[in-house]
């Protein structure tokens, strides 16, 4: 193919991922990087027509390779932009016009020399540097679930940064002359060539980051209580299967802490349902402070909630537990600037070498908190301690043991 038809070919294959990620955006409005990619689309799309009507007309004004060049550029940036604006940072945008203006203005100088290798020098490290510096971007993130979905437009980044690379190389390799391997033609398509195979795959990268997203999102909606962002009984089911069968595996200790909040439907009925919600996730809030370091954190329902516990101690987890009762015991619900005192009762439970599921061990933890609320409240009850229930009580004693 001639460089004309490849250019006119990566111009429509940018305004088809200009419509892809515009459509996109207009299907879940809270991917808003689909905006930045859109912009980005249009630039490439602006950049290439640009570059098939010089190649058409045969004639290079400097205005028209400044503007190519600067579109280009700020393709590139867009790109960038839609990967910070993604990972919740600021899309920069205003920094992008900066570099646009100085592409800009750097052909003036550029103009007189009127060399293209001088262009190509200066222009190709700026554009490796947004293509890596997004990719780096992408690598660096934490969240192993997401960072599968982020590979793809990570080794484009980096085949097309190095693919300049290359292209400027073997230029000042053959003193500033296209080189004669495989035909200057060769040389002379190539670029127009990735740029059409970019446009196509970034398409595809940029759509499946979105996508599985918000697969990522639903899923973790499906597991989460909405109240107090607490996990809920769903995912109390596949994390405890899951820690209940290594711990059998392991012989790794595993203890469920149950607590309930005492006398909870007097605030419901004397300040109403809101103020009930508002009591329900003050308790959780501090919870989660305490409980710090311990990412499985259950609501099990209405005020009653669950901590799942590997590989502790006895000793360490009633402590965690006694703290937790003192702690939302010390800390009064503010309610129209009084004070409004809450409590908690709370159970503890271990897992016992005759357990087949751990069903077995949060049951054992509700009939600790159970005993915990007949005691009195505001207490903890540890099963096989201060209850000596059906049998567990000796059989744990002596585990502890
Ligand atoms: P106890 O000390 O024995 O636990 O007494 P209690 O009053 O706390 O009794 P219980 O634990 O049975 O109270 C549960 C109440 O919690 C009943 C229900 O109206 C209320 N509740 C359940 N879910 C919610 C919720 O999401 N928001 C609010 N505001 N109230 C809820
Ligand atoms: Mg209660
Ligand atoms: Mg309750």
């Amino acid at each position: 193919m001639d460089a004309f038809t490849l250019v006119v070919a990566a111009a429509l294959a940018a305004l088809t991922m200009a419509a892809s990620m515009g459509l996109l955006y207009l299907a879940s409005a809270r991917q808003a990087c689909l905006v930045d990619w859109t912009v980005a689309a249009v630039f490439f799309a602006l950049s290439n027509m640009m570059g098939a009507i010089g190649l058409h007309l045969q004639t290079n004004p400097i205005v028209f390779i400044a503007c190519v060049n600067a579109l280009q550029l700020g393709g590139h940036f867009g790109m960038l932009a839609g990967v910070r604006r993604h990972l919740h940072r600021a899309p920069g945008w205003r920094w992008g016009a900066v570099l646009v203006g100085t592409v800009l203005a750097a052909h003036v100088l550029l103009a007189l020399r009127g060399a293209p290798l001088y262009r190509l020098m200066l222009f190709t490290p700026f554009l490796g540097a947004i293509n890596l510096c997004a990719a780096w971007l992408l690598w660096r993130q934490p969240d192993s679930e997401a960072r599968a979905s982020y590979l793809p437009l990570i080794v484009l980044q980096v085949l097309f940064a190095l693919q300049q690379a290359v292209r400027v190389a073997v230029v000042v390799a053959h003193d500033g002359e296209p080189p004669g391997f495989l035909g200057g033609h060769f040389y002379r398509t190539s670029g127009a060539l990735a740029m059409l195979v970019y446009l196509s795959l970034a398409t595809m990268c940029c759509a499946l980051i979105v996508t599985h997203q918000q697969t990522l999102a639903l899923h973790r909606a499906s597991l989460t209580d909405v109240l107090t962002g607490w996990l809920n009984r769903r995912a109390l089911h596949d994390i405890a299967t899951r820690d209940f069968r290594r711990c059998r595996r392991t012989g790794a200790a595993m203890f469920f802490i149950a607590f309930d909040i005492d006398h909870f439907k007097s605030i419901n009925d004397r300040y109403g349902h809101g103020v009930g919600d508002t009591a329900i996730r003050h308790v959780t809030a501090l919870s989660a402070r305490m409980l710090r370091g311990y990412d499985a954190l259950f609501r099990l329902g209405g005020e009653e909630f669950a901590v799942l516990v590997c590989g502790e101690h006895l000793g360490s987890v009633c402590g965690i537990a006694e703290r937790l009762r003192e702690w939302v015991a010390c800390t009064p619900l503010i309610v129209d600037g009084a004070g409004v005192a809450m409590t908690v009762s709370v159970g503890v439970a271990a897992l016992d070498p005759q357990d087949h599921k751990w069903e077995d061990i949060l049951r054992r933890a509700d009939e600790a908190l159970y005993d915990a609320k007949q005691r009195g409240r505001n207490r903890v009850s540890v099963h096989g301690r201060d209850l000596a229930g059906r049998g567990h009580a000796t059989r744990l004693q002596a585990a502890v043991a």
